[in-house]
């Protein structure tokens, strides 16, 4: 029987009768696993015998997790990763060869950017970086030698909305891949392989996780590309998951979906407040009905999630002096936490982002970044605003 998403997260792929009726996953906290024989060794080693060989090649509970998020994401299989940037990394080195070239989103996690940049040094992979308007600008992007389409959206931390259905229509006519970074969504509110896309990856450490407590990665797609990922650049390069971190992603999961409907909700509301202080030159999230990318994030999102940008009046000074003075909102570089958390782009997320490109990706020194956490709406909006008003 399928069951709705609300459902899945809490029960898919776990049979307490199969683990001495735990109610909880049990965190399998081994490094290795026992053959029952030198015949047995062999064949394990083989793949004739799907039993577990050595943690770095699978774990029980790191499974589970795995079953869960491909299932959540509407994918064939999943895989963990003790980062967002090793699933990061693990995809675009799978998918990628000396001397091809990636076609980007304008506006990338700044640790994923410098990745793409150590990649142009060493192996001449160019990347372009484009905002993908329409079918016609992005024909004209791709080229002979493009392995894959490199999208996030909404775009960290500008908040402009990438239209998937349309990538993953033109990339078709390529037979290349489309990779999306769903971070800032999470499958409760986007799912891009529904979208056509091929393959979505997370950093979990943001709402998957959503206590600040962990630090992950998922990835999730067809069976074969999985399967790939897992026995070379997960195998040999080796940024694993721990058993104990899968468990918190999984204890996490159960509560995703009344998490993201609370972030989503406690930002709409302060979003409508901001867009009314004198103090505030601009206001970008994905569900504001004045954004220009409103009816794209409407077709492909259930809800805007918790991360708003503003540009307040001023420059450097004036967004540091603004950041100095919030009370209990934590100045903070991550997202999706219980806690709001907010943080100055320029100066931390994207400082590696070369001036140049950090503008053009729309990263001004006025620019913050802000993850709606689980508090009172009211009080959020109140730290905001004495803030502001002290400008
Ligand atoms: C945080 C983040 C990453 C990197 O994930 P880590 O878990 O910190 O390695 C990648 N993409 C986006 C959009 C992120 O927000």
């Amino acid at each position: 029987m399928t069951k709705r998403f609300e459902t899945d997260v809490i029960h898919h792929g776990y049979d307490s009768k199969e683990h001495f009726d735990s109610l909880s996953t049990p965190i399998y906290q081994t490094s290795t696993y026992t053959f029952a024989n030198a015949e047995q060794g062999e064949k394990r080693f083989a793949g004739e015998d799907n039993g577990f060989i050595y943690s770095r090649l699978g774990n029980p509970t790191v499974r589970h997790l795995e079953e869960r998020i491909a299932s959540l994401e509407n994918a064939e299989a999943g895989l963990a990763f003790s980062s967002g940037m090793a699933a990061v990394s693990a995809t675009l080195i799978a998918l990628t060869k000396a001397n091809d070239h990636i076609l980007c989103s304008q506006g990338l996690y700044g640790c994923t950017f410098g990745l793409l940049e150590l990649m142009s040094e060493k192996y001449n992979i160019q990347s372009d970086y484009s905002l993908m308007e329409s079918e016609d600008i992005l024909r004209k992007q791709i080229k002979d030698n493009t392995s894959l389409i490199y999208v996030e959206t909404p775009i960290n931390p500008t908040m402009k909305i990438i239209d998937l259905e349309m990538v993953a229509r033109v990339a078709k006519e390529f037979n290349i891949p489309v990779v999306v970074d769903n971070t800032f969504s999470s499958p409760y509110l986007q799912r891009p392989i529904d979208l056509g896309c091929d393959i979505v990856l997370h950093s979990a450490t943001k709402y998957i996780g959503g206590h600040g407590d962990v630090v992950a990665g998922l990835l999730v797609g067809k069976e074969d590309f999985i399967s790939e990922v897992a026995m070379t650049t997960q195998k040999d390069i080796g940024g694993i998951l721990s058993p104990f971190d899968a468990w918190l992603l999984l204890r996490g999961l159960k509560t995703l979906p009344i998490r993201m409907d609370r972030h989503s909700q406690n930002a709409e509301n302060v979003v409508e407040q901001l867009k009314q202080h004198p103090k505030i030159k601009s206001v970008h999230y994905p569900f504001d009905h004045n954004n220009p990318d409103y009816e794209v994030a409407k077709k492909q999102m259930k809800l805007g999630a918790g991360v708003i940008a503003f540009e307040v009046e001023g420059g450097k000074k004036e967004a540091q002096a603004f950041l100095n003075r919030l009370s209990f909102i934590k100045l903070a570089v991550s997202l999706g936490d219980a806690e709001s958390i907010i943080q100055h782009p320029a100066t931390m997320t994207h400082a590696v982002v070369p001036e140049e490109s950090r503008l053009n990706m729309g990263i001004t020194d006025s620019l913050i970044r802000m993850s709606c956490g689980l508090e009172a709406w009211e009080d959020i909006w109140n730290d905001l605003k004495q803030a502001l008003d002290q400008m």
